[in-house]
């Protein structure tokens, strides 16, 4: 008998909740991190006394009870709601394309007005089926909203032409004719209290973990100690590289702390400017109401991505995809007991709660037969 059941590699969100799910059913579980600490993408520290998201915002939001009932298991979760603000040409607008946007954008006061202005701007683009994120855009929300709002950043954020987008990036962007600037539709919503690592410290209490540990530098050997590994890695270091590099979208943050108590007024403001190279900037002190004399601003930066960079989000483009397939299809006949978790392993651009119900999903596959 191997001395454990299962091995997960990584403790990022995928990889505490999977341990978490396996050691109350009473599975003998080790985690190991490549990392000196948990927390993946997720990770945040305090700083001045504030929560600081050191990956960038992370704003917990869901439609499941049952993801957000287990999530508060291990924090309680405050109300905070996203109301991101997006700055061009010296103004600042509400997010998501609501009322308030129509309003600041065309002047418009009643629903119908609004509707009557978007209507005729779609008409004009003539755009029957979408084949891109850029038409689906100008299908969706007419040129003046996709102008000031998404063509710059998007290219920015993306580091290309929104030509070269799926449209299916486009179902991350609400719009709505009523007066109402949550970013999310999702029913529950909040920040955990304290802090993400806790949280995550706390799913994975009394599960022993080794840091500073790569499962890719051996391989055989840690394969060798467990029944099942659980891994949430990227999936070309597994056959080490042998059809190329996986292709990530990277950032890099700057993180600044300020001697004011109130520097933006809000957690987050993204930035439309062509010319300005940071997408977002973000004020953590809003995520959790802290009361301090300074504040942490961070500064949102895309770069391009080379091999070594943290893996933020999976490329879109369809010959990355197909790459990924290549990989997956000979790691299941290469290494039969170990399963591809979250974002970075199953290569989807996964919200927090969906990686959790990837984890419940993955529990159950695996413990059906007990
Ligand atoms: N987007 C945009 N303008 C905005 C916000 C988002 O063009 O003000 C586009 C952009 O292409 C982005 C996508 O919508 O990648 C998804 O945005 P979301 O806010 O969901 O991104 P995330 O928070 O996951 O980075």
């Amino acid at each position: 008998m191997k001395k454990y059941d299962y091995l997960v590699v990584g403790a990022g969100l995928a990889g505490c909740t999977i341990a978490n799910l396996l050691k109350k059913n009473n599975k003998r579980v080790l985690i190991i991190e490549k990392e000196d600490h948990i927390g993946g993408m997720c990770y945040s520290e305090k700083r001045e006394n504030i929560e600081v998201h050191i990956f960038g915002p992370h704003i917990f939001h869901t439609d499941s009870k049952e993801v957000f009932d287990f999530v508060q298991q291990f924090s309680p979760f405050n109300n905070f709601v996203n109301q991101p603000k997006a700055y061009k040409n010296g103004k600042l607008y509400s997010l998501p394309y609501n009322m308030n946007t129509f309003y600041e954008v065309f002047n418009t006061i009643k629903p119908c007005d609004a509707k009557k202005v978007i209507d005729e701007e779609i008409k004009k683009e003539n755009i029957k089926n979408p084949a891109n994120f850029e038409e689906k855009c100008l299908s969706l929300v007419g040129r003046t909203i996709y102008e000031i709002f998404i063509k710059d950043y998007t290219a920015k954020q993306w580091k290309t032409d929104p030509k070269n987008l799926p449209a299916s990036l486009a179902s991350r962007l609400p719009l709505r004719f009523y007066y109402d600037n949550n970013y999310f539709n999702h029913r529950y919503q909040g920040i955990p209290e304290i802090g993400y690592t806790k949280m995550l410290q706390n799913m994975i209490d009394g599960i022993k973990i080794e840091f500073n540990t790569d499962f890719n530098k051996d391989i055989k050997k840690y394969i060798d100690m467990a029944e099942h590994v659980i891994y949430t890695g990227s999936i070309d270091e597994l056959l080490d590289f042998k059809y190329g590099i996986l292709n990530y979208r990277t950032l890099r943050f700057e993180h600044k702390v300020l001697d004011v108590d109130n520097y933006q007024g809000t957690a987050v403001i993204n930035n439309n400017e062509k010319d300005v190279p940071y997408t977002r900037s973000i004020e953590h002190k809003f995520f959790n109401y802290s009361q301090t004399e300074k504040t942490v601003v961070s500064y949102e930066y895309p770069e391009e991505y080379k091999l070594g960079c943290v893996k933020y989000y999976p490329s879109l483009q369809q010959k990355d995809n197909e790459l990924y397939m290549k990989y997956l299809d000979e790691i299941k006949t290469t290494f039969p007991n170990l399963h591809v978790l979250g974002r970075i392993a199953q290569y989807k651009y996964l919200d927090m709660d969906k990686v959790i119900i990837e984890a419940f999903e993955l529990f159950k596959q695996l413990t059906k037969n007990f």
